[in-house]
């Protein structure tokens, strides 16, 4: 579903990303762990093409892009590779002057250019999944933080992708709003919906994730089940991260 080889990132002489290698497999949840400025979100951002990858390739859904040799991608090529992610952020990034309706219909009716009935139809249904359809005409700042960001999370649904990617989804919210945006994000685990999440949320990425990404210096440095990763790990630099988040 997901493979990503070799790929490198840098900004202007700092390298983010040395050489990360990995593989999703369709309806797997990979939580994606490490410390603070390893390069969590960038790889993200490299993954929905928000930020352009220096060398390496990512494939989505049997779509390869090379990044090899490139001075610039195609309209198209980001077109397409964009398409198949869905991305939740860290602060929501709602539209503050429309509804929550009209957040999450807007990327569809302008990209798409469907019918606005069927998508309001369609919106209802993703509200209902996440608890908000009581909330549908209200607008982002009349909204707790776990409304907004479970909003956001329906908003990414909408545009049916094949992958959701999600950073750090409950870093934003106050301790009692995380639990209402986990028990969303696990319900979509169960329906089979293929996630790769960035996340601190150690208790949940032990329940949720199939399969644990250790990112640490520009590689992912370790990789499994959590009952390996985060149970027992292989790497000194994994043992002293896990160490550290539970002081
Ligand atoms: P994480 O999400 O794991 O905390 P980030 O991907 O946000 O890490 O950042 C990794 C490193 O890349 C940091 O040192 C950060 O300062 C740097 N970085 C991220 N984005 C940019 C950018 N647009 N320009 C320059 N440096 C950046
Ligand atoms: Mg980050």
């Amino acid at each position: 579903m997901i493979e990503v080889k070799n790929l490198k990132k840098q900004f202007d002489e700092v390298t983010v990303l040395e050489s990360i290698d990995f593989t999703v497999e369709k309806g797997d949840v990979v939580c994606l762990i490490g410390p603070s400025g390893s390069g969590k979100t960038t790889l993200l951002r490299c993954l929905n093409l928000l930020e352009t990858p220096n060398a390496g390739s990512i494939t989505i859904s049997d779509k390869t892009v090379s990044f090899d040799n490139r001075k610039g991608l195609s309209k198209k090529e980001v077109k397409e590779l964009r398409s198949f992610s869905g991305m939740v952020f860290q602060g929501f990034h709602l539209f503050p002057h429309k509804t929550v309706m009209e957040n999450i219909i807007e990327a569809p009716l302008i990209v798409k250019k469907q019918d606005k009935k069927k998508l309001t139809a369609e919106g209802e249904r993703l509200l209902t999944k996440v608890g908000m359809l009581e909330h549908r005409d209200k607008y982002p700042d009349s909204l707790s933080g776990g409304q907004q960001q479970r909003a956001a999370i329906a908003r990414a649904l909408m545009m049916n992708p094949e992958v959701m990617l999600f950073d750090e989804p409950t870093s934003a919210l106050d301790p009692q709003l995380v639990g209402e945006v986990l028990r969303v994000i696990e319900e979509l685990a169960k329906e089979g919906q293929t996630m790769v999440i960035v996340t601190h949320e150690m208790n949940f990425a032990r329940r949720i994730a199939d399969k644990i990404l250790f990112m640490d210096g520009g590689y992912i440095l370790e990789s499994g089940p959590p009952a390996e990763v985060l149970e027992n790990p292989k790497e000194a630099r994994t043992r002293e991260f896990l160490q550290l988040l539970d002081e």
